[in-house]
């Protein structure tokens, strides 16, 4: 089977047209049709159409995308040839990174207002003709609290951000992204989506929702062209985790089975890899991005 697929890997592609520049193009359609062309064949013939960027003139939201993850996840959509939208509750920094990345655009808005969402949607359908994505990533700790030690303005403003900021994001995108075919929607949930850590109630029950919002987005949509995935991460140095020690982040990296704190920019590339379609047949799934913490049992 290895031998057929590798065959096939060496065969000439399909019937070539000229680029502008007069180069060989091949048809990518073809490549990558019926006759089911395997991988490696597609991948080399994108490359040598030029065409390596897995989110080529796709619109992209971000949301809290002025800082840590999001700021990672933008850059990196862009490199990959994606046009992003930084929605960010501090306009003046998301304006300013919007300046950093070539075609994007910043624009203030906090996520736990629906208003606020659903007027910048429009805005971003205004100013770049489209929505065919979004990262839900806005997020904010809260204050350390058992249920009991946590306060009321404390569970509304953390489950205010971190879930109905996700809801209130979902439902404004949604509407543009079915407009324009369908697309892809990663929500930044958290390893606190799936497992509970001590004294961070009200975080743990925000974030296990954004993983059921995540798979019921999927289903609801997932046959109108409309894939939801999750990405967890563990601890990850960003602006929001700078308050910690270096000696809690030196014990930290310890408890990590790959013996570090995964980078915002190994987190970045799963959130994109699920926002390209390489992910197709993806959706409703939860991606822990978490150096092997979750997967150790400590009686
Ligand atoms: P960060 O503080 O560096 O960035 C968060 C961004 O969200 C900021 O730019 C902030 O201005 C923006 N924001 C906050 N509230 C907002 C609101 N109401 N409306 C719009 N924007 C708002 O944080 P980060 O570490 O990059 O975290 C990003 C996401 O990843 C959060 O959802 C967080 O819960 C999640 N997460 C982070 C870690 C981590 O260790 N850093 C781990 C797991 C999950």
């Amino acid at each position: 089977m290895q031998k057929i697929w590798a065959a096939r890997a060496e065969t000439p592609l399909p019937n070539s047209m000229k680029l502008p520049n007069g180069a060989e193009q091949p048809r990518l359609d073809e490549a990558q049709g019926a006759g089911g062309w395997p991988h490696a064949a597609t991948q080399h013939a994108r490359r040598r159409a030029g065409l390596d960027y897995e989110l080529k003139d796709k619109v992209i939201l971000v949301t809290g995308g002025a800082s840590g993850l999001g700021e990672a996840v933008a850059i990196k959509a862009a490199s990959q040839g994606a046009r992003i939208a930084i929605v960010d509750l501090n306009a003046e920094a998301a304006e300013a990174l919007s300046q950093r990345i070539g075609g994007a655009r910043g624009y203030g808005a906090n996520v736990a207002t629906y208003e606020d969402m659903e007027r910048t949607c429009r805005n971003i359908v205004n100013d770049f003709g489209r929505l065919d994505g979004a990262v839900n990533n806005a997020g904010i700790p809260g204050d350390w609290a058992t249920v009991v030690e946590c306060s009321k303005e404390n569970w509304e403003r953390v489950i205010g951000v971190n879930l109905t900021g996700v809801f209130n994001s979902l439902k404004a995108e949604l509407p543009h992204i079915l407009d324009a075919g369908g697309g892809s929607i990663v929500n930044m949930a958290s390893v606190s989506g799936l497992l509970a850590q001590p004294q961070a109630s009200a975080y743990i029950a925000a974030k296990h929702g954004v993983v059921g919002l995540t798979k019921a987005t999927a289903i609801d949509f997932g046959r109108r062209g409309v894939r939801c995935n999750a990405v967890c991460p563990s601890y990850v140095r960003t602006p929001m985790t700078a308050v910690l020690d270096e000696a809690v982040f030196r014990g930290m990296e310890q408890n990590h089975p790959i013996g570090r704190l995964a980078t915002a920019e190994e987190v970045a590339d799963v959130a994109v890899f699920l926002l390209s379609p390489r992910s197709g047949g993806m959706t409703g799934s939860v991606h822990l991005v978490d150096g092997g913490i979750a997967a150790e049992f400590k009686a």
